[in-house]
């Protein structure tokens, strides 16, 4: 069996390679271990606005916008943030579980009609100088040009292909799960000591008059730090037992779990997101606490910045040394988000210098320009890919603005709904002509009468044109003169179709 490409996992950031593989036309299947789609627990609590903007930028964030609550949910060292006057369609956080994430971008993936090979794992591969040989648990194998591992944290992908995944081993361990409770507390919510942070909640609630109701019976959801570090076993009820009674003195007759999980601080990270013809992404890629909930948004935006690259080296219109930029963009927007989880985990302690700490950062963040800044980081707005010099725009990503075409008003977001690269020229009509690339580029004429807001930045200068990638990061800004754009338009998108 053969495909262009083959994803080994389904997980967020399977799914969405694989929905960016179709829409630029290439022939991409996922190999998923799991047997049923739902994914069982909950692991991410929501999405922030960049993801947010990532999934408008395909046509599909209003599905989540339709089933989750907008809430202002980034924050550092205890800071919460508002995004409420961010220059972005989406100045807030969405709260939704990762599996109603993973139901909705599944259903986008069946759209696209992306075959997965369910209840089936990933157990090996060979590469080749024209492919790779992608061995399966059934004892049948796939060939395909390109093997994208997002397997998640343990990828065996990774591990096969060798690559190196330096870092910090955990320090602390937690166990999350859902439950029932024989007892109540006396007390729910967060409790903090030396061991940790811990938590008790109902899970069910309502939202009346715009407050939050916990319901006051039903399942229960548990956050408890394990005294003791480096279990690797499948946690067990009576793990959980023994944790509460460790910080609780009693577990209050826990039972009937839904589902328990554990996760740690390690945080680690991949030294090469690829290895000739395989490469890796999401947690396959990084692993690390999940404060600030960045996970799933790192994966998601990792499989954005490598769908269009990857598809363009299948379909031969750019040479593999396009694949490099992936790393070279990804891998330090991973290593900033390790960084931060680190600051965090440092930074939850409960001692008399750590609080000090914080509160000196909450103090440094109380000031409006630190505090832009934080919040531009934490919501993934203020991304910056490194293109070189010029103007701002160059390497950030493209606003989503109102604009007046010949053909009435419309959204940047709506040229990006297929994938395709979009050369926008806001100043004179037919001042450009790009027609060598125009099997590859939309080239659109539009008038823009409003003012260029950048979060993090604010107000930059008017282009003439810009030249967005299918990722909605701007490749290049510029005027009449035309400086660069042949360069550009040739690194991007590969060389002029001859006349
Ligand atoms: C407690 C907790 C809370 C979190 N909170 C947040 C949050 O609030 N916000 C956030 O953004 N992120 C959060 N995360 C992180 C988020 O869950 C992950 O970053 C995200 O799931 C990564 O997606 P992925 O697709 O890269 O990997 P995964 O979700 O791990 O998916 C990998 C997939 O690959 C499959 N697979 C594995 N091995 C093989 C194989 N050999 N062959 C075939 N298939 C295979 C697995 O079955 C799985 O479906 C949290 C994580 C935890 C644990």
């Amino acid at each position: 069996m053969k495909h262009e490409v083959v994803i080994a996992g389904g997980g967020p950031t399977g799914m969405m390679l694989a929905g960016e593989l179709t829409l630029a036309g290439v022939d991409v299947a996922i190999v998923e271990r799991r047997a049923i789609a739902e994914l069982v627990g909950s692991r991410a609590g929501g999405l922030h606005a960049r993801t947010l903007e990532v999934f408008d930028q395909r046509g599909i964030a209003d599905r989540f916008l339709a089933e989750g609550q907008k809430a202002q949910a980034t924050g550092f060292a205890g800071v919460h943030f508002d995004l409420s006057g961010f220059p972005t369609r989406h100045p807030y956080s969405l709260g939704l579980r990762q599996n109603h994430i993973e139901r909705i971008l599944a259903g986008w993936v069946d759209e696209l009609k992306v075959p997965i090979y369910r209840g089936i794992e990933v157990t090996g591969f060979a590469q080749d100088d024209t492919g790779v040989d992608v061995e399966l648990s059934d004892g049948r194998s796939l060939r395909a040009q390109y093997l994208v591992g997002c397997d998640g944290g343990r990828s065996l992908v990774r591990k096969a292909a060798g690559i190196a995944f330096p870092g910090s081993n955990p320090t602390t361990s937690n166990l999350i799960a859902e439950a029932e409770l024989a007892e109540t507390p006396p007390e729910w919510g967060i409790r903090r000591d030396a061991l940790g942070t811990h938590a008790l909640g109902r899970i069910e609630y309502e939202i009346r008059n715009g407050k939050i109701v916990y319901a006051d019976h039903g399942p229960v959801g548990v956050l408890v730090t394990e005294q003791h570090v480096g279990q690797t076993t499948e946690p067990t009820l009576s793990d959980l037992s023994a944790a509460l009674i460790t910080v609780y003195g009693t577990d209050y007759g826990i039972h009937s779990p839904t589902w328990i999980s554990r996760f740690t601080d390690a945080a680690r990270q991949a030294a090469s997101y690829r290895k000739g013809r395989v490469l890796i992404a999401g947690d396959a890629a990084h692993v690390h606490p999940p404060d600030g909930g960045q996970g799933l948004q790192t994966g998601v935006q990792d499989a954005v910045n490598l769908g269009w690259k990857l598809a363009q080296v299948v379909k031969g219109i750019s040479p593999e040394s396009l694949l490099d930029t992936y790393h070279a963009e990804r891998h330090p927007i991973g290593a900033r988000v390790l960084r931060n989880t680190m600051a965090s985990i440092v930074l939850r302690r409960e001692d008399e210098r750590t609080k000090a700490l914080r509160d000196t950062i909450a103090e440094l963040l109380g000031m409006d320009e630190p505090r832009r800044r934080f919040a531009a980081m934490m919501s993934g707005l203020d991304i910056h890919y490194d293109l070189g010099e010029g103007h701002p725009l160059l390497g950030r990503r493209m606003p989503d603005l109102d604009l007046v075409t010949e053909n009435g008003p419309l959204r940047v977001f709506i040229l990006l709904h297929d994938a395709r690269p979009l050369f926008l020229n806001l100043g004179e009509p037919g001042g450009f002509n790009i027609s060598p690339w125009a099997d590859r580029i939309q080239l659109i004429d539009a008038e823009y009468a409003g003012s260029w807001d950048l979060p993090a930045l604010g107000r930059v200068i008017a282009p003439t044109a810009v030249l967005v990638r299918p990722d909605g990061f701007v490749a290049w800004v510029g005027d009449l003169s035309q400086r660069g754009l042949t360069a550009a338009l040739t690194t991007w998108f590969g060389p002029p179709t001859a006349a």
